[in-house]
C-alpha cells in the first residue's frame, strides 16, 4: 500500500505566488524518502499539505491521500493521527511548561487513558534518548534536546508516516549523528525534507528533487545525487561522500 499519494497538487499563497505546481508522487509504506531542492522550491509548503495544515483552495477533490485516506476537512483528526509532522523550528512545536506535558499532548488528544499516555511518553522519551527529562522545561533545553522532545511528541502518537522538515539543521555533529541513527532505527515510513545531502546518502534510498514548486525528478538517491549537472542546475551540489565512494577525489 502507498503511505502517501500526492496527485496533481498545486497551491498559491494569498499573495498569488505559486508555491506548488502540479506536484505528483507516491511514497510506499516502509520507504524512507528524501525531499530536496533549493530554498523556495516548495518543500515546506508541500509538507504542510500532508496533514492538512494548509487548505487546498478551490480544490473540489483532495489531492493528497495518506494510507488510502484523502486529506480533507472531514477527516483531519484521523489524518493527523497517522501523519506525524516535525517542524523545522522546535520552538514552533513546543508550547507546554514541561517536557512531559509536551510529549503527552498528542496521545491525550487521541483520547488515551492517563496510564496509556504515561506509557507512551516514557517510551517515546526513551526512544529519543531523553529518559528522565519529564519535568524539565522545554525552553531551557539545548536546540538538539528540543528537537528530540518534538520528535518524542510525534512518535508518542504512533504515526504511520513521519514527515520531517530539515531535521538536522543547527544540530552539532554529535546531535546530528544521534538523530540519523534514531531515524534509521525507526521502522515507520519517513519523508525527510533536507539540505543535508550526506544524510540523504546515509538514510534515504529514494529522493524527490523539487525546484520552483515542481517535482523535477524522483528516483534512486545515489543516482540523482551523482548527477552533478542535475544538482548544479537546481542549486545543489553532489555530496562529498559520493566523490569518496567512487574515488573522484583521489
Ligand atoms: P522551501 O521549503 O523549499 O524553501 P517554501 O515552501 O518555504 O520552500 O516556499 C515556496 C515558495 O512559497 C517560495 O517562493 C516562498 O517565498 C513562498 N512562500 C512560502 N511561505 C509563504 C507565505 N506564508 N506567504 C507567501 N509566500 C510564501
Amino acid at each position: 500500500m502507498n503511505a502517501l499519494e500526492v496527485d496533481h497538487l498545486s497551491y498559491h499563497y494569498r499573495d498569488g505566488r505559486a508555491a506548488l505546481a502540479d506536484v505528483s508522487f507516491e511514497v510506499r509504506e516502509g520507504e524512507r524518502v528524501a525531499l530536496v531542492g533549493p530554498n523556495g522550491a516548495g518543500k515546506s509548503t508541500l509538507l504542510l499539505h500532508l496533514n492538512g495544515l494548509l487548505p487546498e483552495r478551490a480544490a473540489r477533490e483532495p489531492h493528497v491521500t495518506v494510507f488510502g485516506m484523502p486529506v480533507s476537512e472531514s477527516n483531519l483528526l484521523e489524518v493527523r493521527a497517522r501523519v506525524g509532522l516535525l517542524f523545522q523550528d522546535p520552538d514552533d512545536q513546543l508550547f507546554c511548561p514541561t517536557v512531559f506535558d509536551d510529549v503527552a499532548f498528542g496521545p491525550q488528544q487521541q483520547g488515551l487513558s492517563v496510564h496509556q499516555v504515561r506509557e507512551r511518553v516514557t517510551e517515546a522519551l526513551r526512544d529519543v534518548g531523553l529518559e528522565g527529562f519529564e519535568q524539565r522545561m522545554p525552553h531551557h533545553l539545548s536546540r538538539g534536546e528540543k528537537r528530540r522532545v518534538c520528535l518524542a511528541g510525534v512518535l508518542a502518537c504512533r504515526p504511520g508516516l513521519l514527515v520531517l522538515d530539515e531535521p538536522t539543521s543547527d544540530l552539532d555533529p554529535r546531535g546530528r549523528r544521534e538523530l540519523i541513527a534514531l531515524l534509521r532505527s525507526l521502522p515507520v515510513t519517513q519523508l525527510i525534507a533536507t539540505h543535508d545531502l550526506e544524510l540523504v546518502v546515509e538514510l534515504c534510498p529514494a529522493l524527490i528533487l523539487m525546484d520552483r514548486g515542481r517535482v523535477i525528478r524522483q528516483g534512486p538517491s545515489i543516482e540523482l545525487l551523482s548527477d552533478e549537472g542535475l544538482m548544479l542546475a537546481h542549486g545543489l551540489e553532489s555530496p562529498h561522500i559520493l566523490h569518496h565512494l567512487d574515488g573522484r577525489d583521489r
